[in-house]
């Protein structure tokens, strides 16, 4: 464990609802650190200012996890892009970066392991030989270089996400296991994402839920029934964007011209900062624990989800404070002031 904080994972949700934050790879690709497409997190090595930068941004915003950039830095991505040899490398220099952010507040480093793609269905033995070997390595580096817990997360497939438990159980580590949620209402493994979340609790998991795939509005009605079916804590991971009925995934959502707005034309879907602190308010009120989002993620959602939750964080210094807005300042009717001023409480 961590020296510099006092208090770990399972103390703060004890008390109260923690807040994490991610999002790092597709802020990092928008940013130009990290090639879209294979989403390995070569900035580690190539720009770990840049990462570091980052972290600092959602320390700043409110975040009490640094999630150290390791989403993808295993053996099978890196091979695709010919930097196999570094992966020892970037997953202890993505650890050390997080450590470093996280000193600098009072924030908490999770390791990080995420879907393989090497878990095979057809070959489940040999296959979950192959992903158990990833895990172990990934997190044997992670705990060297110093993690506080582990946050397993985008599992497509229930074995798989049993297969990072048990890893980040031998390691004697709190888990924080969350599922993708690609398809309907099933892992790729044929579980129901509630039915999933239970196994997964328990299995031993000390936080279940969803990452990825859906933003609030179709998320939250399966978050309900984690909430309901488990009795440990629950997380909730969304993207900032406007999934719906029709496309309850950002992977679904087209552009006006009907191609695929994923995952580089997302913008017009984005919810605004008002919007997700709404998702946040109304995760809470259902029990959600563990508070974060996902891919699309930004400081300014963090710091708005923060402060709709009572909270005031170094970045609050620089909330909008639109009353002194030269035109805006004097045109503010009721109607603004409830959107704008609703989440400054
Ligand atoms: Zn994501």
């Amino acid at each position: 464990m961590s020296e510099r904080t006092g208090r770990g994972i399972l103390d703060r949700l004890r008390g109260d609802f923690v807040l994490g934050a991610e999002g790092y790879v597709f802020e990092l690709e928008r940013r130009g650190y990290i090639k879209a497409g294979p989403y390995v997190p070569e900035v580690v090595l190539d720009f770990p200012e840049a990462v570091k930068e980052l972290h600092r941004e959602f320390l700043r915003a409110g975040s009490e996890v640094m999630v150290a950039l390791t989403y993808y830095a295993h053996r099978e991505k890196l091979k695709d892009v010919g930097r196999e040899n570094d992966l020892e490398r970037m997953n202890r220099q993505a650890v050390r970066l997080a450590n470093e952010v996280a000193r600098e507040g009072d924030a908490l480093v999770a390791g990080n392991i995420c879907n393989t793609w090497a878990y095979d269905l057809q070959n489940i033995e040999a296959s979950s030989r192959t992903v158990r070997a990833m895990y172990e390595e990934q997190l044997t580096w992670a705990v060297e270089e110093g993690i506080d817990f582990v946050i397993s997360e985008t599992n497509d497939y229930l074995g798989e996400a049993l297969i990072a438990l048990q890893v980040i159980k031998e390691l004697r580590l709190p888990a924080m296991v969350t599922l993708a949620s690609v398809q309907p209402s099933q892992t790729r493994d044929g579980y129901d994402y509630v039915e999933a979340c239970k196994i997964l609790a328990d299995a031993g998991a000390d936080i279940v839920g969803l990452n990825c795939d859906r933003g609030p509005e179709t998320m939250l009605p399966i978050i309900e029934q984690v909430r309901q079916s488990v009795s440990c804590y629950v997380a909730a991971q969304p993207v900032p964007y406007r999934t719906n009925a029709q496309a309850a995934t950002f992977e679904s959502l087209k552009t006006d011209n009907g191609a695929s707005a994923f995952p580089l034309a997302l913008e017009p879907f984005l919810h605004n900062r008002f919007e997700m602190a709404d998702f946040a308010r109304r995760a809470r009120s259902l029990g959600v624990n563990y508070l974060g989002i996902c891919c699309g993620g930004a400081p300014h959602y963090v710091r708005a989800i923060a402060e709709a939750l009572g909270r005031t964080v170094p970045a609050s210094k620089y909330s909008p404070a639109m009353e002194l807005h030269p035109m805006l300042g004097t045109q503010v009717n009721d109607k603004d002031k409830a959107f704008m001023g609703d989440w400054k409480s």
